[in-house]
Order: structure tokens, then C-alpha cells, then sequence
């Protein structure tokens, strides 16, 4: 049988290498992770967690060009948010000022969603939360979702987390 695994070449570039490049270059307003965390937490989930080397730029489409085989083209993420990593060329990649790659927006985006950008380790609890409601809800034939179901699950949400609080403040006696 044909092994249709594809054989990467060796990265040669580090995690701290990596981790360097993007504690100098990225802007870390709204980013999920502080630049002093950038080696031990995801940069997208905001979990402390092993991580990854994931590519900004679809590196295999390059035929696995060396030229993308240097720090400003990885971020490091883990295991779960590394498949649902853009994997897309963007022109302006990567240049000052406009240094945000795509992977960087999408990075800073989807974190807001469930406010990684806020508080580490709470990113998948909230994001589970979310479609254990969504799970109770039904939509009107192929209808998305309507405003009034959204609604509810927001009010869910919220006295969820306010409910954490609670417990967080009881368990401490506060
Ligand atoms: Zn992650």
C-alpha cells in the first residue's frame, strides 16, 4: 500500500526561538498569552499545556521552502487548537507594522470568543459550556440560531460563570 504520509523535513527552528521572536514581535494587547508565558502556554487557548511548532504560512504548499523554516513563521500551539489553525498565504505576512499574520488575527479573535484573553486555563471550560447549551436549543427549520436563543444561552452563560464565582469565593472562604 502507497504510505500517503507525507515526510516533513526536519524544522530546524526551536520552540525558544520561536518563543524569543514572538515575545519581541507580537503585540500582546488582546493576545491570549502574556510574552512571559509564551513557553509553556498555548498561544490560543491560553492553557498551560505542551505545545506545538504550528506554521503560519501552509508550508507543504511551499514544497517546504527553508526560507519558512525560521521563527516569525511558527507560533506555538497545542494539540486540540492546532487542527483549527487558519493554514492560509496572506501578502503583508508577517511585515512591520502590520506584523499580525493571519494566524495572529485568527489567534486573537477565536481566544475573545470564549475570553482567553482574560483568564489562562478557562478557555475549553467556557467553550464546553457553550455547546452543552447550544446542545438544548433548536433552530427554526435551516435557520442559524436565532437572536432570542442566543440570548438565552448568554444569560446561561452568565449565571454559569457567576455561579464559578461563587463557588471560587465560598471554597476561600472570601
Ligand atoms: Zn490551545
Amino acid at each position: 500500500m502507497r504510505d500517503y504520509r507525507i515526510k516533513r523535513p526536519h524544522m530546524k527552528t526551536t520552540k525558544k526561538q520561536i518563543v524569543d521572536w514572538c515575545m519581541k514581535n507580537i503585540n500582546e494587547c488582546h493576545y491570549p498569552v502574556d510574552a512571559s508565558e509564551m513557553h509553556s502556554h498555548c498561544f490560543r487557548c491560553g492553557y498551560q499545556r505542551a505545545t506545538e511548532k504550528a506554521h503560519t504560512v501552509p508550508w507543504a504548499k511551499y514544497n517546504y521552502d527553508s526560507k519558512y523554516d525560521s521563527p516569525q513563521y511558527y507560533r506555538l500551539l497545542c494539540s486540540e487548537c492546532h487542527p483549527e489553525a487558519p493554514n492560509v498565504m496572506e501578502e503583508t505576512h508577517c511585515e512591520w507594522p502590520n506584523h499580525h499574520s493571519i494566524m495572529d488575527k485568527w489567534i486573537i479573535k477565536s481566544a475573545k470568543e470564549f475570553n482567553a484573553h482574560l483568564n489562562y486555563n478557562t478557555y475549553w471550560e467556557h467553550r464546553n459550556k457553550f455547546y452543552e447549551l447550544l446542545d438544548k436549543t433548536g433552530q427554526h427549520g435551516f435557520e442559524p440560531t436565532n437572536k432570542a436563543t442566543m440570548e438565552w444561552i448568554m444569560d446561561e452563560m452568565l449565571k454559569w460563570k457567576e455561579g464559578l464565582f461563587e463557588d471560587y469565593c465560598k471554597e476561600r472562604g472570601l
